[in-house]
């Protein structure tokens, strides 16, 4: 018996000793790209389990390879504003990791935007991408173009500058881009529109989120809000616990936000606060989705003015201030780092029960840990959000096939999908000695299938 336990010791301690060793490389390599590191360390954290119970992926050098993208390109996008003004954007396609199928991610309109966040990005969505069951790799692009305050004529201007030099590198068996912050159908279309006048013929697949008109999905918009919903519906149903009656805190007034909100509405919770990048709102009442959907999607407002039609509610500036409004649930749907470990505590001693990662990356290592650490439920973005992806494969799947299925078509599979991601979660969790651990479960069950995919594949 002692031999054994000293076998397995042996093996962790070789494990994890690997791990470390790849992520110094990467630490080394990477010096700069902060959000990158964020999320390989986050990873990597729950990787040695797996090390240790399968030396054939140390022996493969599956972690030195996975951390490296297998293309990235970064190129100029120059165009001309309504003022006759030259202007430069950078763009950036990383196609990070093919072995399960075309590079498949979004692209993200934003100044933040640089290699590092873009590779975060593209990691994550590996990982992801895997844990939807789909025949999906990982791939992430985007420019630091700030559509903030743009006419319609300078932004499909950006787009078809963007497009030309993106064309060359993506199709429907190579690389289906999507939409992410600052992308929704407007870029999509004046994207898919200069990429079909480039090729001459109408490859539907090369791109989803399209308008349901010219081959997008039905239930696509809604995906990934709904799914993050499912998907928490289901972690707090394993604890007796719902979100009937429940106050709820959602961050964010983008698609994600939005649709995350309808869903949670539906479910009867009372969802009591959204947010921008200007600030927050507060209405005790419960947010009005009409006149936030309203503002959001017909006017391109910012959210002080939901105050104009509910005078009761209240607009603070600051949006990260939005924590801390007690709540039982908060899902976080804006952007990386928006929970830090203040925030997290500030939830916490509010008593919140469960939080669920719309966006991806919303919380920094410190804040997951403070929940973790809580007992507060716990849903990772890599797992919680898949579902706008997951429906994307099932746009992809219909543009092949040329055939639409309706709304309770798309939501019925995605609601499986989500479904599934939290079982194969728990699962691989409790497999792996971390019962209960999401973000563990999520890390290790969409690694082995990438890692399985790049062992028979051979070194490339
Ligand atoms: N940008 C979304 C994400 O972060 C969707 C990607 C897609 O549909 O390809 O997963």
């Amino acid at each position: 018996m002692a031999m054994v336990i000293n076998m397995k010791d042996e093996r962790l301690r070789k494990a994890n000793s690997y791990v470390n060793k790849v992520y110094e490389e990467v630490t080394k390599r990477n010096a700069n790209e902060v959000e990158f590191l964020q999320a390989v360390k986050e990873i990597f954290h729950s990787l040695t389990p797996v090390f240790a119970r399968n030396p054939q992926y140390i022996e493969n050098g599956i972690l030195e390879r996975i951390v490296e993208p297998e293309r990235v390109i970064s190129f100029r996008v120059p165009w001309v504003d309504d003022y006759g003004k030259v202007k430069v954007n950078r763009g950036f396609r990383v196609q990070f990791n093919g072995s399960i199928g075309p590079y498949k991610g979004g692209i993200r309109f934003h100044p933040s935007v640089n290699a590092s966040i873009i590779k975060f990005l593209g990691f994550e969505q590996i990982f992801k991408n895997a844990l939807t069951g789909q025949a999906i790799g990982g791939g992430k692009g985007g420019s630091d173009f700030d559509p903030k305050g743009k006419s319609d004529a300078e932004i499909m201007r950006f787009c078809q500058s963007f497009m030309t030099e993106l064309s060359k590198y993506i199709g429907s068996d190579v690389d289906v881009p999507a939409g992410d912050i600052g992308v929704g159908a407007r870029e999509i279309g004046y994207m898919f529109g200069q990429y079909r006048r480039l090729r001459g013929n109408f490859d539907s697949g090369v791109f989803t989120g399209k308008g349901v008109g010219y081959g997008g999905s039905l239930g696509r918009t809604e995906a990934t809000g709904y799914g993050c919903v499912y998907f928490v519906n289901e972690m707090l149903q394993d604890r007796g616990l719902s979100f009937e009656g429940s106050t709820v805190v959602i961050s964010g007034s983008g698609n994600v936000s939005i649709y995350a909100i309808e869903k949670a509405q539906e479910f009867g919770a009372k969802v009591v606060a959204c947010s921008d990048s200007g600030g927050y709102i507060y209405d005790e009442k419960g947010i009005c989705l009409d006149t936030l959907k309203h503002l959001k999607e017909v006017e391109r407002n910012r959210i002080c003015e939901y105050v104009k039609e509910h005078p009761h509610a209240q607009y603070r500036e600051g949006s990260e201030g939005i924590w801390s409004i007690p709540c039982d649930i908060a899902l976080p749907c804006a952007t990386q780092n928006e929970i830090d470990e203040e925030s997290a505590k500030l939830l916490v001693k509010n008593n919140v029960k469960a939080v669920g990662e719309g966006a991806n990356m919303p919380s920094t290592l410190d804040a997951i840990d403070v929940f973790l650490e809580n007992n507060v439920l716990f849903a990772p973005g890599k797992a919680a959000n898949a579902g706008g992806v997951a429906v994307s494969a099932l746009e992809m799947a219909q543009n092949s096939s040329r055939i639409s299925w309706d709304f309770e078509q798309v939501d019925e599979q995605l609601k499986q999908i989500m479904m599934n991601i939290y079982r194969n979660s728990v699962q691989a969790a409790e497999e792996y000695g971390e019962p209960g651990n999401l973000v563990v479960g999520s890390n290790i069950a969409g690694f082995i299938k990438v890692a399985d995919a790049m062992m028979i594949q051979g070194i490339i």
